[in-house]
This record gives C-alpha cells, structure tokens and sequence, in this order.
C-alpha cells in the first residue's frame, strides 16, 4: 500500500515547479503576462488563474485541504466574493452564521439587496439555528469556525449534513482554523475558503486568498473570476509558495503557545474571562477536539474590571495592537474599537463584546516571553482604588 504523505511533506513539496534551466530548488517565478496561444480553452493568462506559480501555489492548498482543484486570489475577500456571487443570482437565498468576519458581513449587506440576492444571518451557531433560517428558495450555506472573536465552534459535519438534507451548497471560511487544524472537505462541505492573508502567508506580508473544492464547482468559479478579475500576482504567489513550506511547524507552534497562553490567563485572578477552545470549560470544546486537530493560535479574553485597559495595551512591550492577525508575531485588537466599532455599546453587549475584550492572536515566539509581557503589563494597569 502506498502510504499517504504527511502534513510537513505535503508543505515542503507539493507544487513546486520544477526549474528546468538550472535545476534549482524552488519554484522559479514566472512574471510573464503574455504566453503562446494553445487552445480556445487553454491560454495561459494572470487573470486566467493559470500562470506557472498561480498554479504552483494553488496545487499546495488543494493538497493540504484535500480537495480535487482550487484557485488563488489576490484577497480572502476576492476569493469569497467571487465564489458566492458563482452560485447565487437574483432571487436566490443564503443562510449565514451570526458571527463572521466583518469584510464578509459588509459584502452581505452593502451589496446583496443591490443584486436581489436574498440573506438571513442565524441566532446562534447551532444546527438547529442553522435549518431553522432555511427557507424555500435557499440555495447555500456559510459558515466560519473558530468565530472572531469569541473562538465560537461550529459543528462542521453537522452543518454540511443539514446542507445535503436540504440539497444546498456549504460554503466554509477555514481562515481562522487553517488547513492544519481543520479540514473541512473531509466532513462533507462543498467549498472551502480562505483567507491565505492570515496563516497561509503567516509573515504579515502577503495580502492572498484561497479557494478550494471539487474540479467541477471550481470550473465554475474560474468562469466568474476571470470575469471579476481577483488574480494574484506570480511574485505573491511565489512568496505565498514559500509561506506555506513551514504552515505545519508554525502552526505546530501556534497551537501550543496559545494552549499555554490560554491556561496562564484562565488562571490569572486579573482576567475575567478566556475564549479557547482548546480549554476543556469552552462550550464547544467536545466539538472542537472532534473536528480539529488542533485549536489554533486565536483566543480573546475579558480584562477584570479593575484592569484600565488602554493602560494594560499601552505598557506591552513585545506583543503588538494590530489590525490583522496570525502572523508570526504576537498582536492584540479591541474588537470594540475595530472589528465591531459600529455597533452600539448594546448591541456589543448582547453579543459578548464587552469593552475589557481583547482578541489575541497568538504568534510563534516563547510562550514564557509572552506570559512575562502580559504580567508586566496587568501590574501597571490596576487601577487606583478610591479610599474615599
Ligand atoms: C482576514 C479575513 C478575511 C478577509 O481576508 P482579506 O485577505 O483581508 O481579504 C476573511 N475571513 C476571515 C476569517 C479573515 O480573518
């Protein structure tokens, strides 16, 4: 029998293109925007997805999603964008997870009406909260997990289950998990989506996404995308190529350090509360070590209300507030202030986003290092007891 290669290998090898000048290691890139004419069907082209390293790169995140084709795009935004506008037209319904990232929502509901494309968000993450939103003309499914950024877990097979009873398409954004962690097609979703900006890249330096699913639903998706036009460029897909060559070990370092990090804080008497899902009190957390193989490198924690938080942001030192995450280096983000700035302090509340809720994304460095930064930090941002 011959044995299935493994995660590291898979990183390491699958797609290169080989050099056939030199014989070097790596992937030349191939910048080249014109190539001989072949066939009506087949004329390689950037915004045709099918360059030398588009191709090279896309083969990597087909193999590691264990998909059948997939194609990459010059955003996670790009890639989700023209993948829904593939299958739903005027008329057509969606079922989607309360929780998902913002960039997606403000796609949902800034340009949907326009087109006539019908959506209901869930009340929950559910599979009941799931088939109860599905209505006659619903035609698919998305949904996102871990959520942002209360590291929500969705039952991936129960909701792909849900999607064939009724004979609908499921669409998942595996960012946050990445293929490490999750691999969604192995449990019955359709299309699976990424943004290859956060893990895939992992350095902070590449704006990417992803999608991945069976050859024929990709045939169709290229038909759009070379309509729409979200190609990303051969030097992007060079570097992402490279990025992807240590995904298994960087992620390998982001589960533990965020598991360790997760344990420090839940038993720090100045956090209130921890959001992982690898934390046997999650509520998910039976789920989650069902589907996964590990828990990410995501977590969110609550300050305790005598910790200023401002004062606790501005006194770290090694980990940074960013707007992006899962990249290599630790960051921190108020969603209050960024990802959920718009709502009213109500509408946060309702949700559980309270004001102390800080969003960690959980980078490779040492664990000890981090926790050292944190302590530091909470000691200076205690605030001052009024003794009158
Ligand atoms: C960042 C992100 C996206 C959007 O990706 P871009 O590369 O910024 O377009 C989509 N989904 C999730 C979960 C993300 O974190």
């Amino acid at each position: 029998m011959v044995r299935k290669k493994g995660l590291n290998t898979l990183c390491t090898h699958v797609g290169t293109v080989k050099d056939e000048q030199f014989g070097g290691a790596v992937s030349p890139i191939y910048m080249a925007s014109s190539y001989p004419y072949m066939n009506v069907d087949k004329k390689r082209y950037p915004r045709y997805f099918n360059t030398p390293n588009q191709e090279a790169v896309a083969a990597k995140i087909v193999a590691l999603e264990h998909a059948e084709a997939g194609l990459v795009f010059a955003s996670g935004m790009a890639a989700i964008s023209t993948t829904l506008l593939t299958f739903l037209k005027k008329g057509d319904h969606i079922v989607l997870q309360n929780e998902i990232y913002g960039g997606t929502f403000n796609l949902i509901v800034e340009e949907f009406d326009k087109m006539g494309i019908e959506y209901s968000f869930t009340h929950g993450v559910e599979v009941s909260d799931f088939e109860a939103a599905i209505k006659e003309h619903t035609k698919a499914i998305y949904f996102e997990t871990p959520s942002n950024p209360l590291l929500t877990i969705t039952d991936v097979a129960g909701v792909a289950d849900l999607a064939k009873k009724y004979d609908l398409l499921s669409f998942i954004d595996n960012t946050f998990a990445s293929p490490v962690n999750l691999n969604p097609i192995d449990f019955g979703v359709d299309i699976v989506l990424h943004s290859a900006t956060k893990y895939l890249g992992g350095h902070s330096d590449i704006s990417a996404g992803a999608v991945v699913s069976t050859a024929e639903n990709i045939d169709k998706i290229w038909n759009k995308s070379k309509n729409l036009g979200g190609n990303l460029s051969d030097f992007m897909c060079y570097l992402l190529e490279r990025s992807i060559k240590t995904l298994g070990i960087r992620m390998a370092q982001h589960n533990k350090n965020a598991l360790h990090l997760a344990e420090f804080l839940e038993a720090n008497d100045k956090i209130a509360k921890v959001n992982y899902p690898g934390l046997p009190n999650h509520k998910n957390h039976v789920i989650a070590r069902a589907q996964m193989h590990g828990f990410g490198g995501m977590l969110s924690f609550e300050l305790d209300e005598n910790i200023d938080a401002i004062a606790f942001k501005t006194n770290l030192e090694l980990i940074k507030p960013s707007m992006s995450l899962a990249g290599v280096e630790s960051t921190i983000i108020f969603p209050s202030m960024a990802s959920h700035a718009l709502l009213t302090p109500e509408q946060r509340a309702e949700i559980g986003i309270s004001d102390q809720l800080i969003r960690f994304s959980v980078g490779i460095e040492d664990a000890e290092d981090l926790i050292q930064d944190i302590e530091q930090a909470l000691k200076k941002a205690i605030k001052e007891v009024s003794m009158s």
